[in-house]
């Protein structure tokens, strides 16, 4: 735009404050009362001149699913904007709902789970799996599948022995930092959930349970025993019938098993599945924010052994600290990925540094998109404008600049990609957004 024309604008965008200016600009202020000096020069022919405008900051509209919980899962299940709105209407029942199921899947992985997590894709459900370290060395595959399809992964000790695990802290340590590793090499999970082989009842004493809490375990238990290992091949119709028989609370942590020998209880998850959601259910994973059922300790052990010592316990949170650490590390490491726009045969490549996710709207560089979709955009930093054109279309942004650092150039404004092209007449058919890949189908 020329020189004299975009004087000519600002100094009618300067009349249009000065007319609303009943309209609350906030943090604008400052800038509406230096605007109303300019206005005082402005011919009165200027005053019809006709600008839509919007304000940058409240144009969130439709959120993407942005998963940040996770830490590092390198595989991230696609997600499709049509999948959104259930996804959300699910992610909010389950906020508001007070009655959870945690359904937790013990001793795999094994061939049985690949049942499992078929079942539970099925049903939308997300579940955990307490896994032995020794199974996720013999079957990566299925555990990296149990990351990727958004469940959580816990800590079951390397190999299941409870003479060993009972038998001494540090045998019983050393399993749960080589299962712990044997997670996160496999599956990029760096996990702090842990239960214990058999429960914690007559095997944990206080030191076990305090050692587990300072290295930032939260072990978990169970109020719901499907009774699914109670003998071997225990058949479906009875895990069943154990799991309506047992009491109902707002919370409950269901202990099944997906080890080899457990394909009755995968025929009986479907049931298990439809009888609490005729109750009212909904289905969560465990995460590090949900408070763990624990057995009290009992009066007396099952095993006879030295107290925890402060060493053992040291030995244990070190590691902890340091895997955490490292998987942090590791996930700041993570390079983010270009968002790529299409738009018919076309597309437009934007850097990390050129477009965010900002309250679940995707932005962007404005100038980069406007002149890809074939306008022209313009910003004037000091008086904190953006204008942009296309088609004969005029949109004008009130930036809330001055809010912003004054060194911020020009080129790296963003603004939300899909309230932006709506004001242009394009719309968004699809998009995926996820750790490895983002992209976005615009109409033509
Ligand atoms: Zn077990």
């Amino acid at each position: 735009m020329a020189g004299w024309m975009r004087q000519i604008v600002q100094a009618a965008i300067c009349v249009m404050f000065v007319w609303f200016g009943m309209f609350d600009l906030g943090g604008w202020a400052v800038y509406k009362g230096e605007a109303a000096r300019e206005a005082e020069a402005v011919p009165a022919s200027m005053h019809s001149a006709s600008v839509s405008y919007y304000e940058a900051q409240p144009l969130l509209t439709e959120p993407v699913s942005y998963e940040s919980g996770k830490e590092l899962e390198r595989e991230k299940p696609v997600v499709k904007a049509a999948a959104l709105p259930n996804d959300r209407a699910e992610a909010l029942s389950q906020e508001s709902n007070q009655k959870v199921v945690y359904l937790t899947f013990d001793d795999g992985p094994s061939k049985n789970t690949e049942h499992v997590l078929s079942l539970l894709k099925k049903e939308g459900i997300k579940a955990t799996f307490f896994v032995l370290g020794e199974h996720v060395l013999e079957q990566p595959k299925i555990a990296k599948r149990i990351a990727r399809e958004g469940h959580s992964i816990g800590n079951h000790t390397f190999n299941h022995k409870y003479e060993r695990l009972y038998g001494s802290f540090t045998e019983f340590a050393d399993q749960v930092m080589k299962t712990d590793e044997a997670i996160y090499r496999t599956t990029g999970v760096r996990t702090t959930l842990f239960r214990a082989p058999g429960g914690t009842h007559s095997n944990f004493d206080q030191g076990y349970f305090d050692a587990m809490a300072a290295a930032g375990y939260q072990v978990h238990d169970w109020n719901v025993d499907s009774g699914d290992s109670k003998r071997r091949g225990v058949p479906a119709s009875e895990i069943i019938a154990t799991v309506k028989g047992s009491k109902l609370a707002d919370k409950l942590i269901v202990l099944l098993h997906d080890s080899a020998g457990h394909e009755e209880s995968v025929k009986a998850l479907p049931a298990i599945i439809k009888y609490y959601k005729s109750k009212g259910y909904s289905f969560a994973p465990l995460t590090d924010k949900v408070e763990p059922i624990q057995f009290t300790v009992a009066k007396k052990l099952k095993w006879s052994r030295e107290k925890v010592t402060e060493s053992q316990r040291a030995k244990l949170a070190h590691f902890s600290e340091a895997l955490g650490r490292s998987s942090r590390q590791a996930q700041a490491e993570q390079k983010e990925p270009v968002l790529i726009l299409h738009r018919g045969e076309e597309r437009l490549e934007l850097q990390p540094a050129e477009y965010g996710v900002s309250k679940g709207a995707i932005e962007v560089s404005l100038l980069k998109l406007t002149e890809w979709i074939g306008g022209t955009a313009e910003t004037d930093l000091d008086n904190g404008v953006i204008e942009a054109y296309m088609n004969g279309n005029r949109l004008l942004w009130l930036t809330g600049l001055a809010d912003r650092p004054s060194n911020q150039p020009a080129g790296q404004i963003v603004v939300p990609v899909r309230e932006t092209l709506k004001k242009f007449g394009i719309g968004i058919t699809s998009f995926v957004y996820n750790d490895e890949q983002r992209e976005i189908w615009i109409t033509e």
